[in-house]
């Protein structure tokens, strides 16, 4: 009897394990399979990732000074993740707002924007700068991984607004109003004091300025009375271009609904970024594209599907298990078809959102010049 009993209790072992083993044969056959679509669907649409810092990194890559930068973009990385086009920052740390740190700051921005205009010249069989988002389509055609370049941090243009003009002549077509800390255009979300509540008068003709140029006012890093007065204030559509959901972590980089809803009311966009901190409460260890997809889907709940993408913020301290780097892209495609997201869904995430957003705001700073 003890035999017998022995006899079954090894073949339900036995039998559990073959379940087991067959379950995981089935999910590794239903992963390839979803690999496979999201291979077919990235040939076919446009996609972009609307923050990446990798410029300061390509520029400097033996600067061991740089804590954060890691080369987790390059033109083989994005082609192998399917990924045709990001917005590469220059970016600028903040600095005191004396004029003679300022005009550091001007000098400091246009020299790495030289610097990377030298790096792609170097590498033109693979890569081409977009000017406008008519040159996304017709360069992913021709096989270019595409750069379209962005300030981080309006520290940047000092004091003067014509530097605006001058960066945007180099072809800088969005600019995040300040980094972390208040400067002279409005607050920073990790600043210790809110100095101006919203934008300054400066800060004002800056949004105008961005507005009139064809630029995108990026209210990513700045303080929620910033965001709002900002997103109400500009003429065009507003993106966050690196930013998560407060409700899921509350952390100041963080949107709460309001700002969600305001961005999107106003017909912009909010382009979740990969850094383990900004997504999960839990050990960065175990933050993974589905922490990621989480952040999309609320925004996606609340306000729309048209309303969201996606901003890496790669060398700026964006990563995560899954998505360590640009060639990873197309595991979140992955993770959005295995969560039944349609295709035309993921099409507007991946790329068609910003299009349309970046349509809108070229088109009003045409209306505004009377052109
Ligand atoms: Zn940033």
């Amino acid at each position: 009897m003890k035999k017998i009993l022995s006899f079954i209790g090894i073949a339900a072992v036995l039998a559990m394990a073959s379940n087991v083993s067959f379950a995981q044969n089935a999910s590794k056959e239903q992963d390839a399979r979803l690999m496979e679509i999201a291979d077919s669907l990235h040939k076919v649409m446009f996609t972009i990732d609307t923050h990446v810092d990798s410029a300061e990194y390509l520029n400097h890559p033996d600067n061991k000074g740089y804590s954060v930068t890691k080369g987790q973009v390059t033109f083989p990385k994005m082609k192998a993740g399917g990924l045709d086009a990001c917005f590469f920052a220059i970016y600028v740390g903040q600095g005191k707002l004396d004029p003679v740190s300022s005009q550091k700051a001007v000098d400091y921005g246009f020299r790495e924007l030289r610097l990377f205009k030298e790096y792609m010249k170097k590498h033109e069989s693979e890569c081409a700068q977009a000017w406008c988002a008519d040159d996304f389509w017709p360069l992913k055609k021709q096989g270019k991984s595409i750069v379209m370049f962005t300030l981080e941090n309006g520290y940047v243009i000092g004091k003067d607004i014509n530097n605006l003009r001058k960066f945007y002549n180099e072809g800088c077509r969005a600019m995040t109003l300040t980094h972390n800390y208040n400067n002279d255009i409005c607050d920073g979300s990790r600043d210790s004091v809110e100095h101006w509540r919203g934008l300054s008068p400066f800060g004002r003709a800056v949004v105008d300025s961005l507005n009139y140029l064809g630029m995108i006012v990026d209210v990513s890093h700045v303080t929620r009375a910033s965001l709002l007065d900002a997103v109400a204030y500009s003429k065009a559509p507003c993106v966050a271009t690196h930013s998560g959901v407060w409700n899921i972590k509350n952390h100041p980089r963080n949107l709460r609904d309001d700002e969600i809803k305001a961005i999107a009311a106003k017909g912009g966009l909010i382009q979740i970024g990969s850094g383990r901190f900004f997504l999960s409460w839990r050990p960065k260890t175990e933050v993974s594209v589905k922490n990621f997809v989480d952040h999309v889907e609320y925004v996606k709940n609340l306000v729309g599907v048209e309303h969201v993408g996606i901003g890496t913020d790669f060398d700026g301290g964006g990563g995560m298990n899954g998505l360590e780097d640009s060639s990873q892209m197309k595991n979140i495609t992955v993770e959005m078809l295995r969560r039944g997201w349609t295709h035309e869904d993921i099409k507007l995430f991946w790329g068609e959102n910003l299009l349309r957003v970046l349509r809108i705001v070229e088109q009003k700073g045409k209306e505004l010049q009377g052109r």
